[in-house]
């Protein structure tokens, strides 16, 4: 599809992605390919491609790259960054990426699932306790080498892991997305892979 064509075309899109100036040094990708190259995700997913990600953000695709699925595929390994001629650091592009996405009502899916578990963190400092069987398990191994059969967080622990939470702004995330998991707004995206490169299906038609 022309470009002239496209639904939302964003100028500011760079600017909007990169809010916190993580990534100041974007325009100076070299469109080189260094870090598909070396990505594991695009080993295994080809239509997973971060140096055409890099170029949809400078030129404004804001519609196609927000709704991509393929933008939750990244999962932060730096490879990437570590073979960047330029220094550009793909992984932090990608976490603000995402947030301008959740924003938007997309990927929601991918999130919400782990939200109990940030609240466990929140509330309890711990992200994940198992089954009474995995809880007696795990206590008998431990009492096997003769430390305390459960490990506990103490309040204080508790509190500056709480204290965390709030000041990054996690708990405000952690209660919108409940807010919008409940009213059910999450919007769907249906991408392809196609001449390599993402399509869109409701415009790439012929
Ligand atoms: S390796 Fe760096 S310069 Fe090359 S395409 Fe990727 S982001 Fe751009
Ligand atoms: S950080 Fe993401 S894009 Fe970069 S190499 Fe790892 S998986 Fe690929």
């Amino acid at each position: 599809m022309p470009r002239e064509n496209m639904t939302e075309w964003d100028n500011e899109l760079y600017q909007k992605v990169d809010r916190y100036n993580l990534v100041p040094n974007l325009e100076q990708c070299l469109q080189c390919g260094k870090c598909t190259g070396n990505c594991p995700v695009a080993a295994m997913h080809p239509s997973y491609n971060p140096r055409q990600i890099v170029h949809d953000i400078l030129a404004g695709d804001s519609d196609r790259i927000l709704q991509s699925e393929e933008i939750w595929r990244c999962m932060w390994c730096a490879n990437c960054y570590r073979v960047c001629p330029v220094d550009i650091h793909y992984p932090l592009l990608m976490m603000q990426l995402r947030y301008l996405a959740l924003e938007n009502g997309y990927g929601l899916k991918y999130v919400t699932p782990i939200n109990k578990y940030a609240y466990r963190a929140f509330t309890g400092g711990l992200t994940f306790i198992p089954g009474q069987r995995g809880v007696d398990k795990i206590k008998g191994l431990r009492e096997g080498i003769g430390v305390e059969p459960w490990p506990k967080v103490s309040e204080k622990a508790i509190a500056e892991y709480g204290a965390i939470f709030e000041q990054t702004g996690a708990v405000d995330w952690m209660k919108a997305l409940d807010e919008v998991q409940a009213k059910g707004e999450e919007k769907p995206v249906k991408l392809s892979f196609m001449g390599g490169r993402l399509i869109d299906e409701r415009y790439d038609t012929e």
